[in-house]
């Protein structure tokens, strides 16, 4: 007995050649295409149809001797890896780089490996990948300049749980301490703030999307008599922006100096961060500053098939947080217990592939592909921004919904955004550029203009019929 659900999308999906999923050979054509998500799909794309769930089925009793069950998997299989193709094709709003190969990694997922409990303390479970771990702990050491000695750190599930920790450091270090963040920052650090029951102070931004530093003295002048624990954003979620660390340093400091308060930064830069980084030019991410600890994702773009992130603090930090647990034989101070032991060994692939160096091509590639973006949209009289340092080309929210799913644009009130990745090519920006030209020919007219931008981006960012 199957589904009906995934019976009948089953049996579409291979022409109706598999009437009840009964015969073998058809499936044996899944889907043989190499794979290529650089490659511009030939038109017309078919349209998206909302996926079906796939029921769990319970196996009959001659599935083993008709092989019937595993043919209806594989065809359920072949038809879910020709979606994730296309949407891979399609994808330009969210800062994943897709574009990897990782097939020498593919010996590996025979085992369970898990890298539960402190990165640096062996546990009693030997399946794990801890040297892999801290080797790129160490990488990232070397990157933000502290000491082998100095740091402690882990290699998180995403970005939100390094948020989750580093936040939690700066708790612990204060646990009076107020959070400041932009309000522009990413959800996860609010909702670090509630789940530990925080104060938090939302501070505004200027229209790149930038901490206002004003305004952060004076919220910091309204808290004199308690300390102060940053959220610092290099790479803001919606516009790509890079707050002025040095900036905001010298804003507490003479705030506080009267006062002695000391304070805490907690650094959490995701994609752009990496960018900054291999740029130069912006003040510099670095523990020689008073920075508790710095948090990066290791899905965006460094890109790898799971989600995952890097987070370190200073080793100091760390004491006053941890426990230890008879059960691991190790100490806990990670927010999760079991630990994704694929994930580093990932990115230390891809760090040794591609090195600094290789990520600094790829930065430069990055961003020239963004100014030709952000060019191309203002030729065509749409508005569009794009921040020094930052690969995010933020642009004027289409109309049309099945455009946006169709190449899974993030939106936020009037605007878009397309985060410029390595994956995403000139090809596939002008596929994209065209379609959304054509596009507009049809949503606006006399009637109906598009919508005005200046509060989101500036006015000179503006093509609206006003500000043009
Ligand atoms: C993506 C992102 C996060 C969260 O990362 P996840 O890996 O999705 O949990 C946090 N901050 C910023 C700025 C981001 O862009």
């Amino acid at each position: 007995m199957v589904g009906s659900n995934v019976e009948v999308d089953a049996t579409m999906s291979l022409n109706g050649s598999l009437a009840n999923g009964k015969s073998v050979e058809h499936l044996a054509v899944a889907d043989v295409e190499s794979f290529d998500p650089t490659a511009v799909v030939a038109e017309p794309v078919p349209p998206v149809v909302q996926a079906n769930n796939e029921d769990v089925t319970e196996p009959d009793a001659d599935d083993e001797s008709t092989g019937d069950k595993d043919a209806y998997m594989a065809s359920v299989l072949a038809r879910y890896r020709k979606t994730l193709m296309e949407r891979t094709k399609h994808h330009l709003g969210y800062p994943y780089n897709l574009d990897f190969d990782y097939g020498a990694l593919s010996q590996l997922q025979h085992f369970s490996i898990n890298n539960l409990g402190d990165p640096f303390i062996e546990s009693n479970y030997g399946v794990h990948s801890r040297q892999f771990e801290v080797g790129v702990l160490d990488w990232f050491a070397r990157l933000w300049e502290i000491e082998k000695n100095d740091y402690w750190g882990y290699i998180t599930n995403c970005g939100t749980e390094g948020n989750l920790h580093g936040i939690l450091v700066g708790r612990e270090v204060f646990p009076d301490g107020i959070l400041y963040a932009s309000k522009e920052s990413h959800y996860s650090v609010f909702k670090a703030a509630r789940m530990y029951r925080m104060e938090c102070e939302k501070v505004a931004t200027l229209v790149t999307g930038e901490i206002d530093c004003k305004d952060f003295k004076e919220k910091l002048l309204l808290n004199k008599d308690k300390p102060a624990i940053i959220n610092v954003n290099i790479g803001t979620t919606v516009k790509g922006a890079v707050d002025d660390l040095d900036l905001v340093i010298q804003t507490l400091e003479e705030s506080c100096e009267s006062r002695g308060i000391r304070l805490e930064v907690h650094v959490e830069g995701v994609e752009a961060y990496l960018i900054v980084m291999f740029l130069g030019g912006a003040p510099k991410v670095t523990f020689k500053k008073p920075i508790g600890s710095v948090s990066v994702s290791g899905h965006k773009f460094v890109g790898c098939p799971m989600p995952c992130g890097v987070q370190l603090t200073r080793l100091k930090h760390i004491n006053a947080l941890s426990r230890n647990v008879e059960y691991l034989a190790s100490r806990d101070a990670t927010i999760m217990g079991s630990r994704n032991g694929h994930a580093p060994i990932f990115l230390w692939y891809t760090l040794n592939r591609k090195g600094y160096k290789g990520f600094q091509k790829e930065v430069q590639k990055c961003l020239r592909n963004a100014h030709y973006l952000k060019d191309r949209l203002r030729e065509a009289g749409i508005s569009a921004m794009l921040n020094e340092l930052s690969s995010t080309v933020v642009f004027e929210r289409p109309r049309d919904e099945e455009f946006v799913r169709r190449w899974q644009l993030a939106c936020e009130g009037n605007m878009a955004h397309i985060v410029v990745m390595p994956s995403v090519t000139i090809q596939k920006l002008d596929y994209f550029l065209n379609e959304i030209i054509q596009g507009r020919s049809i949503w606006y007219n006399d009637e109906v203009q598009p919508p005005c931008l200046a509060a989101d981006i500036g006015r000179d960012n503006c093509s609206c019929a006003l500000h043009k």
